[in-house]
């Protein structure tokens, strides 16, 4: 396992946000690294073996680790494939969790909502302002060269309306030949990955793949990094391009006018789109064609990855408080692109606003 390799540098500690914001080496990658190392001992002690799997849950996913390690320990794919052992060996204690993945299992959001209601909600709100909106949801025979792929945060959270207005406004007035998916659409299966449930995302991405071939689309596009991994790594798309949607608006525009803004913006990249997808250049590429005035901030997570916001949520309220705090944030607008990174922004009080959102706002303003 790549888990013997780890020579106890220590590299991995200082970027880690959970390390950060706990301060005790069991909480590090390195500390878990080693328990791992030992795990022959920690087995003896059933309460110490379970607080091992506690802290497996105590991590955003974000990758820091992996990309910093000069040992080339794979500790995304460790947390991945220990977090999975943790649950399928012990379900009692993970119970919290079953709601979300019988949510999915039954209704395929993670909301565990009608899935019927999927376009309703963004639907009753946008159709009179997006000139044939409705029309652009799909059904069976309906073909599009684009398939706009919207996620369960985006379809059901009010938090997201206004990002979903400017992604679809944009695709209107850009002329684009789109379909959504409707309450055809599934769950893409990341949030089952995140607890190491491959099996269960099987099904999801094989109906999700299915419609996506049936409307005959060239390319996927998503705002959510996390259901762009799922729909580029897992659901064997073949010539079907996956794109975020900063990609597919930067590939559209050679130039766009100039966006005023009162104070510059501090640039958050999510970590699952600049480090795992490593897609760094589009959104940068597509700030710069509107002169867009920002100040990158360190590239950390924003706590809200890895399901932490469920597994848990005071933690994950320290991390973007921290981060808030030592980057400046609480003065300024944090410019993302990510519907997850929104909703912690959100949640703890902070000003946020995607590109897209800047973009539409600038193509209106001139009537492009
Ligand atoms: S950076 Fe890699 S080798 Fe160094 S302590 Fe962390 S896991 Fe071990
Ligand atoms: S993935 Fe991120 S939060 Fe998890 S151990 Fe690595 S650096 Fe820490």
């Amino acid at each position: 396992m790549s888990y013997d390799r780890c020579v106890r540098c220590g590299s991995c500690l200082k970027i880690c946000p959970i390390f950060d914001a706990m301060g005790e080496e069991q909480y590090s990658p390195r500390g878990k690294t080693y328990l791992l190392q030992i795990m022959d001992q920690i087995e003896q002690d059933p309460e110490a073996a379970k607080e091992f799997r506690r802290l497996l849950f105590m991590c955003t996913m974000c990758g820091r680790c992996k990309e910093t390690c000069s040992s080339d320990v794979d500790l995304l794919a460790i947390w991945h494939e220990q977090r999975g052992k943790s649950i399928r060996e012990h379900p009692d204690e993970f119970a919290y969790l079953k709601p979300l993945q019988e949510a999915l299992e039954n209704v395929q959001n993670i909301y565990g909502l009608d899935p019927e209601d999927r376009a309703m909600f963004w639907l009753d709100e946008l159709e009179d302002e997006i000139p044939g909106l409705a029309d652009k949801v799909y059904e069976p025979g309906k073909k599009a060269e684009v398939m706009v792929f919207i996620g369960c945060l985006m379809s059901f959270r009010s938090s997201q309306l206004d990002v979903l207005r400017a992604l679809l406004t944009t695709l209107w007035k850009s002329g684009t030949d789109y379909l959504v998916m409707g309450a055809e659409e599934f769950c893409c299966g990341h949030p089952l990955y995140l607890i190491g449930n491959d099996e269960g995302a099987i099904e999801l991405r094989k109906h999700n793949k299915a419609v996506i071939e049936d409307a005959g689309a060239k390319k996927v596009i998503t705002c959510c990094p996390g259901c762009l991994i799922q729909l580029k790594q897992y659901h064997d798309l073949g010539d079907i391009e996956a794109l975020h949607h900063t990609q597919f608006f930067d590939m559209m525009y050679d130039e766009l006018p100039t966006y005023k803004a009162e104070k510059p913006f501090a640039y958050h990249d999510p970590c699952e789109l600049h480090r795992i997808l490593e897609i760094k250049k589009e959104p940068r590429s597509l700030m710069d064609k509107m002169h867009v005035d920002y100040r990158d901030i360190e590239p950390t997570c924003c706590g809200g990855g890895g399901l932490l916001r469920i597994t848990d949520p005071n933690l994950s309220d320290i991390i973007i408080q921290m981060r808030a705090a030592s980057q400046h944030l609480k003065d300024t607008t944090v410019l993302t692109c990510c519907p997850s990174c929104r909703e912690q922004l959100l949640s703890n009080e902070l000003k946020t606003r995607d590109i897209i959102e800047l973009v539409s706002e600038i193509i209106e303003e001139v009537g492009e």
